[in-house]
C-alpha cells in the first residue's frame, strides 16, 4: 500500500494547517537558475509548501516565480504555504529580516517564520551583512551580550501584527526550547532540524512533541549527494516495499506525523515525491537503529559548535 503525500497535512498548535511535504530551496547561486523549473514541477504535481530563508539568497528568484504563477491565475496566494527564516546576523532585527524576505518574495505575509539558529552575531551592517561576520583569522563574531530569545520574541510580535502567520524555530536543543517557552509562555509551532535515520534525535523529538511543537526534518536524505540513500537498511526496505530509497526515508518521518523539507534541482524527481510506502512500525524502528548504532550529522557549521547538539564535531578539529 502506498500513501499520497500531496494530501498529507499537519495541524500546528496555533490552528494553522501546513502541508507535510515541503519543497526546500537551495543556497548557492548556481542552483537558482534551476529553481523556477523545480517549483513549477512541484506546483504541477500538487505540492503547495515552499521552504526558504533570507540567508539562502533564493527569495528574489522565488518571488519572481510566484509573481508569474499568480499572474497565470490557477494558484492563489492563500493556496500556498511559504516558510522563511531569520539569520543570526539579524537576530535583533527580525522585522527588518522579515520585511526584506516579504519584499523579495513579493508577499505581504509568510505562513511560517522560523528563527534559523539560536545564535547572535555582532559586527554586521544595517542590512545584516556580512551574513557570517568573521575576524581576520576566520573566527565567527558572536555577540556575547546577545540573547537568542530576543529573535523569538520579535517574531511573536510580528505574528501579532499579521506579517507572519505562525512562528517556529530551527536548530534548537531541548534547552533552547525550554528557555524560549519559559520566557514567553508561547510554544513554537514548528521545530525544524536535521533529522534522518543517521541522526534520529529521538529524545529531542519526543520533548518537542510533548510541548505541542511539530517537528520538521531538514536534510532528510543527508543533504547534498543524498548519502542516506546508500544505507543498506534503506535499500533493503526499498526492495521490500517496491519504493524508491528516498521515499522510504520520507515515509520514516511522514508516517510519524512530521514535516519533511527536501530539495532537488531536478524537476523530473518531483513526481516521484507523490507517494510513500506504508512502512510497518517495526521497519521504522529498524531505520532508527541505523543512527542509534552509528550516528552522523551531515550539516555541521561553526555557528553550531557549542550549542549542545550531540554528535556535533568542532569543525576546526574535524577528522573524517
Ligand atoms: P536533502 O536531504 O533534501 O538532500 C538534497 C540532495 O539530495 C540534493 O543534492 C539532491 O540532488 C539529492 N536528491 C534529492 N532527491 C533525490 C533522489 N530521489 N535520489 C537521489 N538524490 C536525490 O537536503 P538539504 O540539505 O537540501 O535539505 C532540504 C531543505 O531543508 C533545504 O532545501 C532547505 O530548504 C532546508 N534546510 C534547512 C536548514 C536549517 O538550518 N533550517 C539547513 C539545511 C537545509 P538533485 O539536485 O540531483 O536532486
Amino acid at each position: 500500500m502506498s500513501i499520497d503525500t500531496v494530501k498529507l497535512t499537519v495541524k500546528l498548535n496555533d490552528g494553522s494547517v501546513m502541508p507535510a511535504l515541503t519543497i526546500g530551496t537551495p543556497w548557492t547561486e548556481e542552483e537558482f537558475e534551476k529553481l523556477p523549473g523545480v517549483l513549477q514541477a512541484a506546483i504541477d504535481n500538487g505540492f503547495r509548501s515552499i521552504d526558504t530563508a533570507w540567508y539562502y539568497g533564493s527569495e528574489p528568484t522565488i518571488g519572481k516565480f510566484l509573481k508569474d504563477l499568480f499572474a497565470k491565475g490557477a494558484v492563489k496566494r492563500e493556496d500556498l504555504f511559504i516558510t522563511t527564516k531569520v539569520w543570526p546576523s539579524l537576530w535583533d532585527r527580525a522585522e527588518l529580516s522579515i520585511n526584506k524576505s516579504l519584499q523579495d518574495l513579493g508577499l505581504d505575509y509568510v505562513d511560517l517564520a522560523l528563527q534559523h539558529w539560536p545564535v547572535c552575531y555582532k559586527g554586521t551592517d544595517s542590512n545584516g551583512l556580512p551574513k557570517n561576520p568573521r575576524d581576520s583569522n576566520g573566527v565567527l563574531q558572536f555577540d556575547e551580550n546577545g540573547d537568542f530569545v530576543t529573535t523569538y520574541k520579535q517574531l511573536l510580535e510580528l505574528k501579532a501584527r499579521g506579517l507572519v502567520k505562525s512562528v517556529g524555530v530551527s536548530n534548537f536543543t531541548q534547552a533552547h526550547l525550554k528557555r524560549a517557552v519559559d520566557e514567553t509562555g508561547v510554544v513554537p509551532s514548528v521545530l525544524q532540524l536535521e533529522l534522518h535515520p543517521k541522526i534520529p534525535s529521538l529524545e529531542l523529538v519526543k520533548y518537542a512533541e510533548s510541548l505541542g511543537v511539530k517537528v520538521a526534518a531538514f536534510s532528510p536524505l543527508g543533504s547534498t549527494g543524498a548519502p542516506l540513500l546508500k544505507e543498506p537498511v534503506v535499500l533493503e526496505l526499498s526492495t521490500k516495499y517496491s519504493a524508491q530509497p528516498a521515499n522510504v526515508v520520507y515515509a520514516y518521518h511522514l508516517l510519524r506525523g512530521r514535516i519533511v523539507v527536501t530539495r532537488t534541482s531536478n524537476p523530473k524527481r518531483i513526481p516521484t515525491l507523490k507517494t510513500i510506502p506504508s512502512l510497518s512500525e517495526e521497519d521504522i524502528g529498524k531505520l532508527d537503529e541505523i543512527g542509534l548504532k552509528d550516528p552522523k550529522r551531515f550539516i555541521q557549521d561553526d555557528w553550531g559548535v557549542g550549542l549542545g547538539f550531540p554528535h556535533w564535531k568542532d569543525k576546526y578539529s574535524w577528522e573524517e
